[in-house]
């Protein structure tokens, strides 16, 4: 049994329990490299972050994702809550024990998909009404709810509930819309602020369903029923880091006592004095980390450009930055030059099941008959095991044949293809050599 001096000691002398933390290292121009350290793993920034939008990333199995290296994955809410549901997840541990992923995840709000899958979504200020794409059921996401389903999944990043803004909006609906997601953004963060030791991963206490207006029952006989007060929390840790000490084998879940950390969307539309109004007025409500949210809505790519570059000015030098569903090899090297610390897209994983297959020496449509005999790698340049070991003869076959094969083969290069490429751009920030890849 230790004494209370003896638990006081040990807290002072153990490190601050830091559940997310952000660390620029080097700088050129204006990229910046450095690391986000999360419950679940180091991630070193610029990162491109694929999308396993059902807790997969089609094709490809999670042992193939670490051996590329792939550090953090996205996950989208919308799609989880629909299918296995969110209790489903949490019973399971969480994201992390339900796919066996243990290194970082990012959950989006719901958001995103709510708005562009849904044609029949009804947006009050208590939240949106939208119907499921899968069986046409009614379902309600509010910033609560949302924020609820994130704690649930237990991403390590999670989202603020936010209106992502259609493009073309004119002035007023801009204005509305931004209005809208900065109240959801208070509400986000006030409904974490109070669950947020909800989170259901190894270790840590797991208290009975949060969900707004369910039925509250434990599940499980073995899930703790309270959430422990901060203070309480680190003296379990001390208690338990004791412990384990004498216990050789005994160690604490290096996630024990950590939190989720949660994300403002700065939105605004296409207009520039928004963005910046935006992106001041969510800073104002504090959150660890920012995203741009609202682009790739259908807008020319010159645009999106020229409202990242206008909102990232207005964006806290010391945290990371994250630019939500962009883009092409092209488009994340040069927004990675701007100052982007975070991007996802769909593109590498869904170009590739449809066999478009981005190279060094440019784009590759597989399936064109004119490499049904061609022996060389798909890109000579490209060490994946995909280029190390088949012709661009057999992956057109393949395609063309419509083998399962070909969408895992194709799906491997592409995603070993972009992180690549931020590898790439990692090294030359960190060597001051910006303008020698950019
Ligand atoms: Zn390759």
């Amino acid at each position: 049994m230790l004494s209370a001096d003896c638990l006081k000691l040990a807290i002072a002398t153990i490190p601050k329990i830091m559940s997310f933390e952000f660390q620029i290292e080097s700088t050129s121009n204006r990229a910046r490299a450095g690391r986000l350290i999360t419950a679940h793993g180091e991630i070193e920034t610029p990162v491109f972050m694929p999308v396993g939008t059902l807790a997969s990333v089609k094709g490809v199995p999670q042992d193939t994702l670490e051996e590329l290296g792939v550090q953090i994955l996205l996950g989208n809410t919308y799609h989880l809550y629909l299918r296995p549901g969110v209790e489903t997840v949490r019973e399971l541990g969480g994201l992390h024990g339900f796919m066996s992923w243990p290194r970082a995840i990012l959950t989006d709000s719901g958001g995103f998909q709510v708005f562009s899958l849904n044609e029949l979504r009804k947006v009050t200020e208590e939240g949106v009404t939208f119907r499921s794409h899968l069986d046409g059921g009614a379902h309600f996401f509010s910033p609560e709810s949302a924020i609820a389903a994130q704690i649930g999944l237990g991403a390590d990043i999670i989202m603020a509930f936010d209106e992502c803004t259609e493009y073309p909006a004119d002035r007023a609906r801009a204005q509305a819309s931004m209005e809208l997601t900065l109240r959801w953004a208070e509400r986000s963060k006030k409904y974490f602020e109070e669950h947020k030791y909800e989170v259901p991963w190894k270790g840590n206490c797991q208290p009975s369903a949060p969900s707004p207006g369910g039925s509250g029952q434990v599940k499980n006989s073995h899930q703790l029923t309270r959430v422990p007060r901060p203070g309480e929390r680190e003296l379990a840790v001390a208690a338990a880091e004791l412990r384990s000490a004498g216990q050789p084998g005994a160690a604490v879940p290096t996630s024990y006592g950590k939190t989720q950390a949660l994300f403002g969307i700065v939105q605004g539309g296409m207009d520039l004095e928004m963005r910046k109004e935006s992106a001041l007025r969510t800073i104002d409500i504090g959150f660890p980390g920012y995203a741009i949210g609202g682009l790739s809505v259908g807008e020319p790519r010159e645009l999106t450009r020229e409202v990242v570059e206008a909102t990232l000015e207005h964006l806290p030098a010391d945290k990371p930055r994250y630019l939500m569903g962009v883009g092409t090899p092209d488009e994340i090297v040069e927004y990675a030059r701007l100052g982007v610390d975070m991007m996802d897209c769909v593109l590498p994983t869904r170009a590739a099941r449809h066999g478009l297959l981005f190279t060094s020496e440019g784009r590759v449509s597989i399936k064109q008959a004119r490499y049904a005999q061609d022996q060389g790698p798909l890109d000579p340049n490209c060490g994946c095991r995909v280029c190390r070991r088949y012709s661009r003869a057999y992956l057109r076959h393949l395609y063309a044949s419509n083998e399962v094969l070909a969408q895992v083969l194709n799906t491997i290069h592409n995603l070993s293809f972009y992180l690549d490429t931020m590898r790439r751009v990692r090294h030359s920030i960190r060597l001051g050599e910006e303008s020698r890849f950019f």
